[in-house]
């Protein structure tokens, strides 16, 4: 089903100084590239730099603030794109100089709030893989500080600014990523139920369900997140794709070698299975079970069947309110 496509999909826009690593950001988090490779990306000229992901869960955009360009230029609707965005990621270079890029911080999301106060304001502080524990935890202190006091001045006390510390050179990009686009599907306690029903009544330890393209996981059940787990996942779904790309039937410069009959097993060597399954054309399940509980896969086959039901269901109904509006607003 087509049913998360169009307006339904959380829209991002990703905002920043030059060379603060958007484009790596993009090309890692949605284009696989390896961090390496974006020491060799060329900068742009253009001020708005437009790539929705049409294979992935998430749509999302690139705007840059090169020097001299007025960003606020009057020809450029500005007004339209905030309206239709869900959150801005603001990323800060945190080994450079962050003075300018407060600034221009502070003039994004003060324009921004005017014409769509529902935006959820996002700031990576970029780049942090250079730095220690506590140099970290000082860099982010600071800038939040600065941020907030500036907000602060301008009487702006109700702007909520969320932080993250980021880098492409580990996991921590995908989990920033992951918590912004989770803030943006309404559908969020629902998923998280049905994944907290299905994994009960499976016998299975942890369940994620995750876009196969970008890695971002876009729900998973109740029970705590550890990097580790998250990060097994990611290498899971990069296996299975690789190998199915290199080897497999499909033509990979097509679309993602990925549909209805997708699956992967892997046992673990410690007494855990880790279980992969398609849902919808973007996203996959991933699963640990025990080895114990997974003989009884026939039932966790017929619970996820279940479950993979009740999630169209979700996405449907969504779909079809937003179609409703429309027809009346278009009266
Ligand atoms: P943009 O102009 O904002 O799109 O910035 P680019 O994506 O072109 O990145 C500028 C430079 O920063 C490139 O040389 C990247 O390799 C580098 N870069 C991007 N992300 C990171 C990161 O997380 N850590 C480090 N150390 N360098 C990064």
């Amino acid at each position: 089903s087509d049913s998360l496509s169009g307006e339904v999909k959380p829209r991002i826009l990703l905002m920043g100084l030059r060379r603060s690593g958007k484009s790596s950001i993009q090309k890692v988090v949605f284009h696989k590239m390896s961090p390496n490779e974006t020491l060799f990306l060329e900068s742009t000229n253009k001020i708005c730099r437009e790539d929705v992901s049409s294979s992935s869960f998430v749509s999302f955009q690139i705007w840059d603030f090169p020097g001299q360009i007025d960003f606020f230029d009057p020809t450029f609707d500005y007004e339209m794109i905030f309206r239709g965005t869900g959150a801005l990621i603001f990323v800060i270079d945190s080994q450079d100089d962050y003075v300018e890029a407060l600034s221009r911080l502070h003039l994004t999301v003060t324009r921004a709030y005017k014409v769509n106060p529902d935006i959820n304001f996002e700031v990576f502080i970029h780049k942090v893989d250079g730095l220690s524990d506590d140099h970290k935890i000082e860099k982010q202190r600071d800038i939040q500080k600065r941020a907030s006091d500036d907000l602060a001045d301008a009487g702006l006390e109700r702007i909520h600014l969320s932080f993250y510390l980021t880098s492409i050179y580990d996991h921590s990009i995908f989990e920033a990523f992951s918590k912004v686009v989770q803030k943006l599907i309404p559908q969020l306690p629902t998923l998280e139920n049905l994944l907290n029903i299905f994994i009960s009544n499976s016998g299975i330890e942890k369940a994620f369900l995750f876009d196969v393209v970008s890695k971002i996981y876009i729900a998973t059940d109740s029970s705590p997140v550890d990097m580790q787990t998250y990060e097994l996942c990611c290498d899971m779904i990069d296996v299975v794709i690789d190998i199915s790309c290199i080897y497999g039937l499909a033509d990979c410069e097509a679309g993602l070698p990925y549909d209805k009959e997708s699956m992967a097993i892997i046992h673990l060597n410690n007494t855990t299975v880790m279980y992969l399954k398609e849902v919808t054309k973007f996203l996959a399940m991933v699963c640990f079970v025990r080895r114990d509980s997974f003989e009884r896969k026939g039932l966790i086959d017929y619970n996820f069947h279940c479950f993979k039901k009740a999630i169209q269901e979700v996405f449907d109904v969504r779909v079809k309110v937003q179609q409703n509006r429309k027809l009346l607003s278009n009266r």
